[in-house]
Order: structure tokens, then sequence, then C-alpha cells
């Protein structure tokens, strides 16, 4: 059986190292917001090359911070529209509602699965005030001309970087392509703590300060309250263990772009259509994600040879239960590549027998 993504396997050569660090912070006795915190801080924002990162407690408050941060700041009010891209992850949704801003749909492009650029302007009124790009499946957004159009309408530009930790553009990372990014660091990202944890990059000194506060009940002196805040901490432990995981997750990237390389070349089959990957940005494919007509059938073909494969993702945002008010809204291109996309394994541990044999499957469907 070869497993979508086997996180028991991913942190194997890690379970020394999260012992001694286990055992550090018992000994410190110090739980929350200490020295493990503080140092994946300082490397996380060096590793993103921007000047702040704020840890906190998983990636869907990272967006919220932000957008709440801005708030505080008097960047954005209440009732704000923020343009996203209509097939995302549910969360950056979820974050745009949560801060009491209006979330615009905008489609995507059918070949990078990432917001369409062009469809940006048609879509800015007075109300709108912000851009939230996803890196989706680990291929950064296209950044150059998301920015030019904020630029020309004052708009402020926030990455949702959760599934690109390292994807450069240029020479830039994720995380500092914009005037703020959120991280998260479920277990399966490709930057996965032991747990939920998550964090926020900028290097706008006054929205660090805020969110430093925000995140911890609004209070940057103990029991002095500046702001209405909230309870979201990046975890002392989860600290620690992504201070272990932060020096390798390059080197990890780089077996997930060989495997996407080889998938790439390799796979050939008329029925199934492959991602596009402009070799010009270094995409860390969390996902490598095909698209075929009867995606069921494929899929049972698939688990019939012991491969298996989910679905990023299959229920579009706007056709979600939970927002029945958006239920006759049509977006025909996310709509198709929700009923379409499967996505197939790909991380750091897979073998290259493991490879081989996912392709030679591929190609005989
Ligand atoms: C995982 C993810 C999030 C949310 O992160 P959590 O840590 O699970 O809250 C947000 N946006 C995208 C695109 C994601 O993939």
């Amino acid at each position: 059986m070869i497993k979508f993504l086997d996180l028991h396997k991913i942190n194997w050569p890690y379970q020394e190292a999260f012992h001694q660090k286990m055992q550090q912070v018992l000994d410190k006795g110090w739980f929350i917001l200490g020295d493990e915190v503080s140092a994946f801080e300082t490397d996380f924002a060096a590793y993103c090359g921007t000047k702040y990162c704020i840890g906190v407690g998983n990636g869907l408050e990272a967006l919220v911070l932000i957008f709440k941060g801005y708030i505080q700041l008097g960047k954005l009010q209440k009732g704000d529209e923020v343009l996203v891209p209509s097939n995302t992850y549910i969360a950056s949704i979820l974050a745009v509602l949560q801060a009491d801003l209006v979330p615009i749909f905008v489609e995507p492009n059918l070949e990078t699965y990432n917001i369409n650029p062009d469809l940006i302007s048609a879509k800015i009124t007075p109300k709108t005030k912000a851009i939230l790009p996803v890196h989706l499946y680990g291929q950064v957004a296209e950044m150059d001309k998301i920015k030019a159009i904020a630029q020309q309408h004052n708009l402020l530009v926030i990455e949702d970087a959760a599934q690109a930790h390292g994807a450069l553009l240029g020479n830039a990372r994720a995380g500092n392509l914009s005037d703020a990014a959120g991280f998260s660091f479920y277990p399966g990202k490709n930057l996965g703590a032991l747990g939920d944890a998550g964090a926020i990059t900028t290097n706008d000194a006054d929205l660090a300060k805020v969110i430093f506060a925000l995140r911890n009940y609004g209070s940057e002196k103990k029991y002095h309250n500046d702001f209405i805040g909230v309870n979201s901490r990046l975890d002392e432990l989860q600290a620690a263990f992504l201070n272990v995981k932060l020096p390798h997750l390059d080197k990890e990237n780089d077996l997930r772009r060989a495997i996407a390389k080889r998938y790439l070349t390799e796979i050939n089959n008329d029925k199934i259509t492959l991602p596009t990957w402009d070799f010009s940005n270094k995409h860390v494919f969390h996902l490598f994600v095909i698209r075929t007509e009867n995606r069921t059938a494929l899929q049972e073909f698939l688990k019939q040879n012991t491969i298996e494969t989910l679905i990023h993702y299959p229920i579009a945002p706007h056709q979600q239960q939970a927002f029945s008010d958006w239920k006759n809204m049509s977006f025909p291109i996310t709509e198709k590549i929700h009923q379409e996309v499967l996505s197939i394994p790909i991380s750091p541990v897979m073998t290259s027998a493991e490879v081989d044999f996912v392709i030679q499957v591929l190609n005989r469907y």
C-alpha cells in the first residue's frame, strides 16, 4: 500500500531530537511563550527573509490575526471587501469572515489553480481593501501582477502561505511577497508540527507589534490589555519540534520537487491532465494534483492498485452547506476543478520504487 502521506515515516528521522527537546522543555518547566517560541520566530523570519515572525496557534488564526491587526491599525474596517480565490481551502474564507470582512470570490487560472490576476480588476469596488492570494498546492500565485493591481488601487496584499513553506519567486520566499503572510504548521504541511501551530510573517513593524499583543489577550505587558485580543499562541513544545525540523525544510522540498519532475516527465496518459509548473518559480509541491474527467473511476483504479489518493477539495467553498447565501453563485472554473482534481502521493519519504510504481499504474490506466 502506498499511503497518501506517511506522517510516521516523515517524523521518524527526528524522533531522537524530539525526545531531547521534550526533555529540555520539561527540565526548564516553561511552557508558554518561552525560548523555543522566540528562537523559532527569529529563525523562521530569517528563513522567509522578513523582519518579523509571530508564532500563533494555527494557520486559520494566523490569517484572522493579520486582518484584525490591520483593523486595529485603522487600515481595514468591518465590512471591507477582500478578494479571495474561489477555489481555496475553506480556512482562507473563514479567516476573512471571522475578521468581520466580506470575501469576494475571483476565479482561478485553470493552468496554475491560483487566483487569475486578469479577473481581479473587474471585482474591485470602493469597498475593496485587500487581496488574499493563496499559494495553492505549493506554487506561488502571480504576485507581480497582483501587487501591481494592488498598488494601483491602494489595496493590502496578504498571502495565505499555508501550503507554500519555502516556495520561491525569484529570490523572494513565500511569506515575504506581500504586506503579511499566514502560515500553518498542521502536521501534514511541508513544515509540520506534531499538533496545531501557525505563524505570521511581515516586514511591517506596526502590524507585528499589534499582532504580538493580539495573540496574547491584547496584552504587551502582563495584565495590561491595550486591545481586545485572543489566546492564539504558538505552543512552546510545538515550537521546539519546529526548531528541529526547520533546518531540513529545503532538503525536503528538493525531494518533493524531484518526485514532481519525474511525474511531470514520465506520466503520459491522455486521460490525465498534469499540473503545469513554470520552472522559474520554486514550487514546493505540498500536493501533486492531477485532473481527469472520470475521477471516481481513476481513484478506484488506483485504490485497487494499492495507491491511496485524496481530493483537495471535493466541494467548492461557495457550495458548502455552511454558506447557503452563496449557493446560487456560479464559478464554472472552480466547479470544474473541484469535480476533476485528484491528489496523488508525494512526500520527502517516498522511495524511488514507489514513485516508479505510481507512474507505471497511472500510465496503465
Ligand atoms: C492548512 C491551510 C490553512 C489553515 O491552517 P490550519 O493550521 O489548519 O488552521 C489555511 N489555508 C490553507 C490554504 C491551508 O492549506
